[in-house]
């Protein structure tokens, strides 16, 4: 999609606001108001945008800064080396860019050739803490300070003194005369839940996460306030004057990464035991993986791994840009959540007739996949999230699986956006669109629109149900367009010769499909059932009914003559009932039943499930046929009504009072004489539970 130039400027000048509202909330209040991974994306757009038109970069763009200054509180100091921070990658291809981009840099400013031992890198974690710098004069910690904008920190000597895993002074004999030490101060993950549990109790609010806690502690006015917190600290890089070497046997100068956390270590320092020396981009790739799911198990937290070159020649080569050094990035975990902008919103119209709003958005990349589309639900999620044309939208992944509209970043809706509505009329068939009192969903109940037909015929091909191999959604949708089928009943009565009138089908595959089409009557009477796409009748629902109905006619009957007696069936609710009283006095539905009928179809259960049922219903009558059952307080579910007709119904017989004749006691709450008199007797009492077992209503989807 192009953009014009105005349009690029509004965009880039919307982002820029607010990534700097957001790193302001960060950076200075301890107190985001946006996921990292969010502000993490429209960042990378701001980049992408500054790329493509570089006169969009202005000085006040987050680009061109690291972190913020200061607010007040702290004297402030300047750094003797920047702090810098780190390029991100969001996914493997993108390290892979920038591996392949650093090596031919690297070439381009080497003159002798690399060898291979030279391009190793070593993998660590990326602690979600704060960046310190530790300043140590002849091995004696003189200075602490935060990254604060790069070049100028904030002071906190007083503080970092209390972190026990910062040595005061080195144990090295010779220290160098000044020495600078990197790394990451961190709250742990026990710790932080404890300070905010505390902060609760005092009506405090609460840290986001523990890279907010540690910063806000790192500022604390009251040195024992953070030692009372036990922050904890790792190194990760050093810096010697030029010329310093070490004396001691122990000890060699370092000329790479791995040596330098080996130097940290042995000079007192808390080094991650995670670190990882990698040949290979193999070998970076499996360190990642492994982290991905382990870091679950780490008492601190980290938000991906940052991968660094380990020969510190060839980092010379690479270099810094205005914020990071080319020669390290960090990649971070895929996200749940990501910015897209919306593109367009379209309607699916569902086999039920429910119109499902579907936000079409800029592709990205979620949780390691791409997607382009997600479901918006309903009306009153339209309007709950307020949606506008062209806004920008947060999308989650819900379960790992379905993408879904969470929310809308307001500060990014361009002006005069007009506020997304569902459509009044159906966006198919164009009838007007109902939507029910009290019901989520805005349906088109108009049966012969082409949406719901074709939604119906998928359904009624799908695996669960009819199992017809070879008729796609691509030749359901030529059928439905050119008129060929008007209901699932159509369908078997295509011939050949129409079939490969089609496109895309040959004469082998139109006999196919005639005889997977034939083959589908045979399926079981709860699959035709299911297949019928009755609103809330699932497969276990069919099966249910299916086990105690034995064929449509049946069970149509008793939906219009007496539906209590459905009610007991297990799973089986008043909502259900309404629904299947809807579809059967439908007539369409009802010349549907008709016409499959005609078509051979049995609508019944088969010889074989009959002769199973009927084993099962001997062993049933054996239990209740000519035994006596007295009713007594209140069943959870059942009417005293309906009990009494379903023990009949099986050649029981109730009667009001307990005596030696009396097999079973169904017992309920609040019971009285009756139970009391069960119990002298020895008569056997049982709950509404075990009745519906005898009956075989309950846990009939087992069966
Ligand atoms: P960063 O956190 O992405 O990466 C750089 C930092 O990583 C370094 O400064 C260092 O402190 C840390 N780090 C941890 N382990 C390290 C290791 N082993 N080696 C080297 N460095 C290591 O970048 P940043 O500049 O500190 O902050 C930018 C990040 O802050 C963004 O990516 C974003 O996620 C977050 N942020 C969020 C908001 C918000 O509103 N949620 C606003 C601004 C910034």
């Amino acid at each position: 999609m192009s953009s014009s130039l105005t349009e690029l400027i509004q965009r880039a000048e919307e982002l820029r606001n607010l990534l700097n509202k957001a790193g302001h909330a960060y950076y200075v209040l301890d107190a985001p108001f946006m996921e990292d991974s969010i502000y993490d994306r429209l960042y990378r757009e701001l980049l992408d945008l500054e790329a493509q038109q570089p006169i969009l970069i202005t000085p006040d763009s987050p680009s061109q800064r690291i972190g913020e200054k200061a607010e007040k509180g702290f004297e402030s100091t300047k750094h003797r080396i920047p702090l810098l921070s780190l390029d991100n990658a969001f996914n493997l291809e993108e390290l892979k860019n920038w591996y392949s981009k650093l090596q031919k840099l690297v070439k381009q400013r080497q003159k002798n050739n690399v060898e291979s031992s030279h391009w190793e890198m070593v993998g660590e974690l990326k602690i979600d803490g704060n960046a310190l710098a530790l300043s140590y004069s002849n091995g004696v910690l003189v200075k602490a300070a935060t990254r604060g904008d790069g070049s100028q920190g904030e002071e906190i000597t007083a503080n970092v003194r209390t972190i026990t895993s910062v040595p005061l002074s080195l144990q090295i004999n010779n220290p160098p005369q000044w020495l600078e030490v990197r790394g990451e101060a961190f709250l742990p993950n026990q710790q932080f839940s404890a300070i905010n549990k505390d902060r609760e109790i005092k009506g405090e609010n609460l840290f986001a996460n523990p890279r907010n806690a540690c910063a806000g502690t790192l500022r604390q006015l009251d040195p024992k306030v953070v030692a009372s917190r036990h922050l904890d600290f790792f190194a990760y890089s050093i810096h010697l004057p030029e010329k310093w070497t070490a004396q001691e046997k122990d000890f060699c100068t370092p000329t790479e990464q791995w040596q330098a956390l080996e130097f940290l270590k042995a000079v007192g320092f808390k080094v991650n035991p995670n670190t990882e020396l990698l040949k290979n981009f193999y070998e970076v790739q499996t360190f990642f993986s492994k982290w991905e799911t382990q870091r679950q198990t780490l008492a601190y937290a980290t938000d991906g791994v940052v991968i660094k070159l380990n020969n510190f020649d060839l980092q010379q080569k690479a270099g810094f840009t205005q914020k990071a050094p080319r020669w390290a990035i960090a990649l971070k975990y895929p996200a749940a959540e990501a910015p897209s902008k919306l593109v367009k919103i379209t309607y699916q119209v569902g086999r039920t007739g429910a119109v499902t709003p579907v936000a079409e958005f800029q592709p990205i990349s979620l949780a390691g996949t791409s997607v382009s589309r997600a479901t918006l639900h309903n009306a009153d999620r339209l309007a709950a999230i307020d949606l506008h044309d062209g806004d920008t939208i947060i999308i989650r992944k819900a379960g790992e699986i379905i993408p879904e509209v969470v929310r809308v970043l307001q500060e990014l809706r361009p002006a005069n956006a007009k506020k997304v509505q569902l459509p009044e009329h159906c966006p198919e068939c164009q009838s007007k669109l109902i939507r029910a009192k009290n019901a989520a969903a805005t349906r088109c109940i108009n049966t012969s629109c082409p949406a719901i037909l074709r939604g119906a015929l998928s359904h009624w091909v799908s695996k669960e149900a009819m199992n017809v191999e070879g008729l796609g959604k691509k030749l359901i949708e030529q059928l439905v367009r050119r008129g060929l089928v008007k209901s699932i009943a159509n369908l078997y009565e295509l011939d050949i010769s129409l079939l490969i009138s089609l496109e895309r089908m040959g004469p082998k595959s139109a006999e196919n499909l005639i005889a997977a089409l034939s083959e589908s009557k045979k399926q079981p009477w709860h699959k035709q059932l299911y297949g019928l796409g009755i609103h809330h009748i699932g497969e276990t629902n069919a099966k249910a009914l299916a086990n105690a109905f034995p064929n449509v006619s049946e069970l149509a009957a008793t939906i219009c003559k007496s539906p209590e007696l459905i009610q007991p069936i297990y799973g089986i609710g008043s909502e259900i009932i309404q629904s299947l009283e809807q579809w059967f006095s439908n007539p369409s539905n009802q010349e549907l039943i008709r016409h499959l009928k005609q078509l051979g179809f049995s609508l019944a259960t088969t010889k074989e499930e009959r002769t199973i049922n009927s084993i099962q219903k001997n062993a049933l009558s054996n239990q209740i046929k000519g035994k006596t059952f007295v009713l007594t307080g209140t069943l959870p579910t059942l009417s005293r009504n309906q009990a009494k007709s379903l023990i009949e119904r099986e050649g029981g017989k109730v009667t009001s009072s307990v005596s030696t004749n009396t097999e079973y006691v169904v017992a309920g709450e609040q019971t009285g004489r009756k139970l009391k008199k069960a119990i002298e007797l020895g008569i056997t009492i049982i709950n509404e539970s075990e009745l519906k077992k005898l009956l075989s209503l309950e846990n009939i989807s087992n069966m």
